[in-house]
């Protein structure tokens, strides 16, 4: 078991946990733990300029891709609403009209 961290606040060491952050009971300070260094938690994926991608997100398409095992070109300039990032590769999971289901590289897309 780990100790819990003292309040940020008031330096309580009676806090407690609730579900995925901390309260403390003497100032009622709440918290997450170890948001100060979830550098290695959340992978930041940009897009071919430099934006951060995010869940749901509209990118758009900067260079002809081929689809992978078809004859079926991705145009660039082709508008993919709804994006979802993934690990890998193909980092980023999306539904484009036309094609169907398939993995884009966020280096080959521009946010919208
Ligand atoms: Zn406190």
């Amino acid at each position: 078991m780990t100790t819990l961290p003292p309040c940020p606040k008031c330096n309580s060491e009676y806090s407690y946990q609730d579900g995925a952050q901390l309260v403390c009971p003497e100032c009622g300070h709440e918290w997450v733990p170890g948001e100060a260094d979830a550098g290695d938690e959340a992978k930041v994926i940009k897009d071919a300029v430099g934006n951060v991608l995010a869940d749901g997100d509209t990118v758009t398409v900067i260079k002809d891709l081929k689809v992978k095992g078809s004859s079926l070109v991705v145009k660039v300039g082709t508008k993919v609403r709804n994006i979802r990032l993934v690990d890998g590769d193909h980092d980023i999971d999306c539904k484009i009209d036309g094609i169907g289901q398939m993995g884009l590289k966020s280096e080959f897309v521009k946010k919208a």
